[in-house]
């Protein structure tokens, strides 16, 4: 038998997901899931597009095989899996997050110059680095992946529990987020205050992790008055996490002290 795959395939407009890690719908997708291998996941809403059976592709939604970016997604499956240790996947492009950022009436160029925070491009894949305090699947990129499951065992080994709120999440998810304020009424300059911009969040790009305690409200002020942070201060740096956005940051981005950032090549064994 072929192992469980353990990452997830990106695509702009639909996510490849490891059968095993979804949670079924209803009667009929339980049983296709079961012998599924991948999913095809639309990124804007989660709906389950197709599942790929031993036969061939399944649909599990009218029309599937008109959905806008499915070549791209089943282009994605058919390419050769990344093999165990890779750590570098390649970037999407950007083309399809400008013209939707453009649609939202957010000058992305202007947010950039203004916020100080480049574009976020999402990685082509994402490795499976457990899961979250919801008991969702975290996804985050290779090199974070593995310095988290290292901090994290370091942490309990100090009697520290951290635990994961929230890692990679696509554009199209904080595009879902957006558009939907909009639809409320809201105005851009009044999102941004509290959300940030579509395309710019750390969190696309897979390499940033939200932290919490157990038992702690998710990504809180409070938060920095645990002694999960404590240890993170002092700790978290040794597995090349730096915390992003502290107070005053040049950003004008909310103090988060539960939002930890992992810089690239700075873990110990990056070179290893
Ligand atoms: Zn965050």
């Amino acid at each position: 038998m072929r192992p469980l795959p353990r990452v997830l395939l990106n695509s702009a407009a639909i996510e490849v997901w490891p059968s095993w890690l979804l949670a079924a719908r209803s009667n009929r997708d339980a049983r296709s899931l079961a012998r599924a291998r991948w999913v095809l996941r639309r990124k804007r809403d989660g709906l389950y597009l197709a599942a790929d059976l031993p036969e061939g592709w399944l649909g599990l939604t009218p029309r599937w095989n008109r959905e806008p970016g499915l070549d791209e997604a089943l282009d994605a499956v058919d390419a050769p899996l990344p093999h165990a240790g890779a750590r570098d996947p390649a970037s999407l492009p950007l083309h399809a997050l400008r013209e939707r950022l453009d649609a939202l009436g957010l000058d992305a160029d202007d947010y950039a110059a203004r916020s100080g925070l480049p574009l976020e491009p999402e990685p082509r894949w994402l490795a499976h680095a457990g899961f979250d305090r919801y008991r969702r699947p975290l996804w985050l990129h290779p090199d974070a992946a593995r310095a988290w499951a290292r901090m994290r065992a370091h942490a309990l080994r100090d009697g520290i529990v951290l635990e994961a709120i929230s890692g990679y999440r696509s554009h199209d998810y904080q595009l879902g987020i957006f558009a939907r304020k909009r639809a409320r009424g809201l105005g851009v300059d009044a999102i941004l205050t509290v959300n940030a911009a579509p395309g710019f969040s750390q969190h696309h790009g897979g390499l940033a992790l939200d932290i919490g305690e157990p038992g702690e409200p998710p990504a809180e002020e409070s938060f920095e008055r645990t002694a999960a942070f404590d240890w993170l201060r002092a700790e978290a740096g040794g597995h090349g996490f730096v915390m992003s956005y502290p107070r005053d940051n040049p950003h004008g981005i909310v103090y988060e002290p539960w939002h930890w950032y992992h810089v690239p090549d700075a873990s110990p064994d990056a070179n290893a």
